[in-house]
């Protein structure tokens, strides 16, 4: 079920999105986002809002922000055409090399921007949650480059089940902290490490990983990844001379897709895709596709879509890819589907799989699998629309993937 909003309210919506008023002062993207917090965040909260007011677009954080994304993360990324693809899809196709950021995907665009405006903000300690462990390795990575120390909330079966990120965070000069309460998996990290945050607001700073939670950190995130769409944009022009048909990007929590679309939002003639995690099917508790499948509701202090049963219980999630596990979504997504301006599908594992397999063999890149969830969207896409221009954005690296891979694509093989 989709919030219905009528035709004439979702142009005037869409204008003022287009027109950058959202969030509003109320931390909404029309009937989405806002705060849905305890007393006892809304300090925190109101703090880190003040702080992005005074910082996020001050001349000097934007010049350190910049050298740090050019000199160390490896920013800009490349868009890199992909020949095989092209042909085998009848499709133009572009890639956006976010896997060529340093750490391997694009969480490191909000973990540096994040670090370093908790630096402004006087911060003596960063606390960050991970599910996947990726955010995780970012936000280590980012506190050790800028000197502040940092600890990791993760669930303990995610230490099990992620067992190298553990040591990579720990190589990085994290300490990371297994959570044996809740559901021992990313939402009890959430909850762990607001906890955390709230006993000394002042000193320590939350680096949430995705455009999720309370406003303001879906925005904040937003500004942090459209990096990437910004890049993009130009980066496409210069090489074909006019704008894409169509861009697609995985969607978990939304900070990649979100980064990749804003920046081409006021382009309406380029058609957004976000592609969400399919599963084994279409079964609550067998997939996260949470903007095709679900229904709106509070998560983590924020008014979005989500996976949840006829009482209002949040549902278990599976997806083959750890990153697009997850039972909610940013609340832009939620926004922009309600409006028409982007359109939301879902993507079986087994076709993400089969479509990472097809790119490693075309182009020589092992994708992550959430990211190979766009390119089966791209891929479908592209046959019922022939000869069009497509840009997919390639969130990450497939390295972190071997284990998975062993047991799905490699088996047989090996
Ligand atoms: C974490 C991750 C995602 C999903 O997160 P978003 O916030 O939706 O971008 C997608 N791709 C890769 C490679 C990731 O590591």
């Amino acid at each position: 079920m989709q919030i219905s909003t009528p035709n004439s309210s979702r142009e005037v919506l869409l204008e003022r999105e287009i027109a950058r008023e959202f969030p509003d002062t109320k931390g909404r993207y029309g009937l989405f986002g806002g705060a849905y917090v305890p007393e006892t965040l809304v300090p925190a909260l109101d703090r880190l809002s003040a702080g992005i007011a005074r910082w996020l677009h001050d001349v000097d954080f934007i010049a350190e922000l910049n050298d740090q994304l050019a000199t160390w993360v490896g920013r800009p990324t490349p868009l890199t055409y992909a020949p095989s693809l092209s042909r085998l899809w009848g499709a133009e196709v572009y890639l956006k090399r976010e896997d060529l950021a340093h750490t391997g995907a694009h969480k490191i665009n909000n973990a540096i921007g994040q670090v370093l405006l908790a630096k402004r903000l006087g911060a003596k300690r960063i606390v960050a949650e991970t599910g996947a462990g990726q955010h995780g390795v970012a936000s280590a990575a980012a506190c050790s480059r800028l000197g502040l120390p940092c600890t990791v909330y993760m669930g303990a079966i995610d230490c099990e089940r992620q067992a190298p990120n553990v040591g990579r965070m720990k190589l990085l000069g994290a300490t990371v902290v297994p959570v044996t309460g809740g559901d021992q998996t990313l939402r009890a990290a959430i909850d762990e490490a607001l906890r955390d945050w709230v006993a000394d607001p002042t000193d320590t700073y939350y680096l949430l990983g995705s455009a999720v939670g309370p406003h303001p950190y879906p925005y904040l995130a937003r500004e942090l990844q459209s990096v990437i769409g910004r890049e993009t944009r130009a980066q496409v022009i210069k090489q074909t001379g006019g704008l894409p048909d169509a861009v697609f990007a995985c969607v978990g929590g939304g900070s990649n897709s979100i980064g990749m679309f804003y920046p081409f939002i006021a382009d309406t003639d380029v058609k957004l895709i976000g592609v969400e995690a399919g599963g084994r099917g279409n079964a609550l508790g067998d997939h996260s596709a949470t903007l095709s499948l679900g229904t709106p509701g509070v998560l983590q202090g924020c008014y979005s879509m989500l996976l949840q049963d006829a009482n209002g219980q949040i549902q278990e999630t599976h997806s083959v890819s750890a990153g697009l596990d997850y039972p909610g979504v940013g609340p832009e997504h939620a926004f922009l589907q309600s409006v028409g301006r982007v359109t939301y599908e879902a993507v079986t594992d087994d076709d993400a799989l089969k479509a990472l397999s097809e790119c490693c063999k075309a182009e020589g890149i092992i994708a992550a699998i959430e990211t190979a969830h766009a390119f089966c969207g791209a891929s479908r896409w592209a046959k019922t629309n022939p000869g069009s221009r497509i840009v997919i954005c390639l969130s990450g690296r497939g390295d972190k993937d071997m284990p998975t891979l062993q047991k799905t694509l490699l088996k047989g093989m090996l």
